[in-house]
């Protein structure tokens, strides 16, 4: 054995044996205190329990209850939402299209439970020409919305060409100032 291996042998067990001291130096004091030994069992029948809880057979018909009860869960707060929602007022009823920007626009209107209030739904622009649904052509590098009859274009450098939110803003605003 050469010096070298022979002081990396010696670094080796020597490591070994005095891990080996201080696990059971660990254990001996974990022993001998009731407070660190209590913990432990508390960890072990944690641990016991998540294992058992892993452990269960689980059964199909357990899944398909728990799927059930989502199913009747989702069912009827649909339909407790649904019964809590209001009639729409007739000035959204007739107020479903604008002519904003380059473009006419339509809509529709949609209860929202959680807001309590209508909401645009299904914002769409359409030709002013030929009132027409307009094509969104979209690329890696832009965008653009044309007409497929006319095959009038406008990239979305003119911002008012795909600003939803800004329409949307709009259509709110008129209602509020009743401009419909
Ligand atoms: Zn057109």
């Amino acid at each position: 054995m050469s010096e070298i291996s022979k002081t990396n042998w010696l670094k080796g067990t020597s490591g070994t044996i005095i891990l080996g001291l201080i696990t059971s130096f660990i254990y001996d004091f974990v022993k001998e205190k009731p407070i660190l030994s209590t913990i432990s069992s508390i960890f072990k029948s944690i641990w016991n329990f998540i294992y058992q809880i892993l452990d269960t057979e689980l059964k199909i018909w357990w899944i398909l209850l728990v799927v059930i009860v989502i199913k009747i869960f989702q069912k009827v707060s649909k339909e407790y939402s649904k019964s809590k929602k209001p009639s729409l007022p007739d000035n959204l009823k007739n107020y479903v299209k604008d002519d904003f920007t380059n473009w006419n626009w339509k809509w529709e209107w949609n209860w929202d439970g959680d807001k309590n209030k209508w909401v645009i739904k299904s914002l769409w622009p359409y030709c002013k020409k030929c009132d027409i649904k307009l094509l969104i052509k979209s690329s890696v590098y832009d965008s653009a919305m044309e007409c497929p009859k006319c095959k009038t274009r406008f990239e979305s450098i003119h911002r008012e060409t795909d600003d939803y939110d800004g329409v949307k803003a709009v259509i709110y605003d008129n209602v509020e100032k009743n401009r419909m």
